[in-house]
């Protein structure tokens, strides 16, 4: 086969491979982007565990309608211009790549509407087909909907697993939002019933409220506070004790400058701080933010951004270890003297 340019579509269904993995991966695309809209409210409706339907309506700044098919083009962006944005970018996405990728593998409609614009759009696309615009009524903010997804790509489809399972996906990853954006009404219902309403709380002490509503007083009711400050960095959040450990790791949600992410080293300096009081094969649960200058952290390491690489990785550990290790302190002084804690 002689060389060729790839067609848009297929260019961007081999893209989607890496971003959508499953109705979730759509689910936190759309809804980040509702966040970066600066969304006070987002109401995510589903059909069969989000396989037939996701669609996520937010009150957010909406799209000028002349820049609506920008946004289902790939790399296209209005979050950076520069690798210098790159470099301190703030918003959960940045790489332009969400929107085409997951209409080339659905049936795709994205429906807007600006403060400042008298009616509202909306844009069709059919497995990476696009139809002409057409104005539709919509009030102020974004609709995306996303049905049948993966129907033209069985090798995708196969892996799907049950309703449940995925249902269960995307809550998850509602749950680790809901943690960190305490401040946005969040919505999920499933099959036309009301699975879940976060409502908004403000920042401060409401927000422990919210934390119990995500992960239950269980939790709540046994954890320690943490709020720590120095070079530069600055931990926050919530640690349980060492009597609310866990039989597997499903409580543990780390966010750097507000996005949720994996990562060992931080990992390695929680599980360090906690060692000499949890016993084996127990998970310690916790919910940290760790706030740092944007410029100390690469968000740009998976197209998914699940993964971050700092600068200083062990300026990073040595903070996070020191600040846990203070924190448990009063619950290892209660070990030492054979009280239960
Ligand atoms: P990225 O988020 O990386 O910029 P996306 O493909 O997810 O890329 O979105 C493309 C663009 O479409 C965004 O930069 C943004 O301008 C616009 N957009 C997408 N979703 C929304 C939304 N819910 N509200 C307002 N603008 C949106
Ligand atoms: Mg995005």
């Amino acid at each position: 086969m002689p060389i060729q340019q790839l067609p848009d579509t297929l260019v961007n269904q081999i893209a989607a491979g890496e971003v959508v993995e499953r109705p979730a991966s759509v689910v936190k695309e759309l809804v980040e982007n509702a966040l970066d809209a600066g969304a006070t409210r987002v109401d995510i409706d589903l059909e069969e565990g989000g396989i037939r339907l996701i669609r996520i309506r937010d009150d957010g700044g909406g799209i000028p309608a002349d820049e609506l098919p920008l946004a289902i083009s790939r790399h296209a962006t209005s979050k950076i211009a520069s690798l210098d944005d790159l470099e301190e970018v703030a918003t959960l996405g940045f790489r332009g790549e969400a929107l085409p990728s997951i209409a080339s593998v659905s049936r795709f409609a994205l429906s807007s509407r600006t403060a400042a614009q008298e009616h509202g759009v909306r844009l069709e696309v059919d497995g990476g087909k696009v139809a002409p615009l057409q104005p539709h009524p919509h009030p102020a903010g974004t609709t995306v909907e996303v049905r049948d997804l993966f129907f033209n790509v069985p090798a995708r489809r196969k892996f799907l697993r049950a309703e449940r399972t995925e249902l269960g996906h995307i809550e998850e990853w509602l749950r680790s939002l809901a943690l960190a954006r305490p401040e946005v009404e969040l919505r999920i219902s499933h099959n036309g019933r009301l699975s879940r309403h976060y409502k908004p709380v403000r920042d401060g002490a409401e927000r422990a409220r919210r934390v119990a509503e995500a992960l239950g007083e269980e939790f709540t009711s046994q954890c320690l506070a943490i709020e720590h400050a120095g070079a530069g960095l600055r931990l926050h959040g919530w640690v349980g004790l060492p009597t609310a450990a866990r039989s597997s790791a499903d409580q543990q949600y780390f966010y750097v400058n507000g996005r949720a992410v994996r990562d060992r080293t931080v990992a390695h300096a929680v599980r360090q701080a906690y060692a000499d009081v949890l016993f084996h094969g127990r998970y310690p649960a916790f919910v940290l933010f760790l706030e740092c200058d944007p410029r100390q952290v690469d968000v740009n390491v998976h197209p998914a951004k699940h993964e971050v690489r700092f600068r200083e990785q062990r300026l990073v550990h040595e903070f996070i270890y020191r600040t846990l290790h203070e924190a448990l302190a009063s619950t290892r002084a209660g070990l030492a003297a054979g009280h239960d804690v």
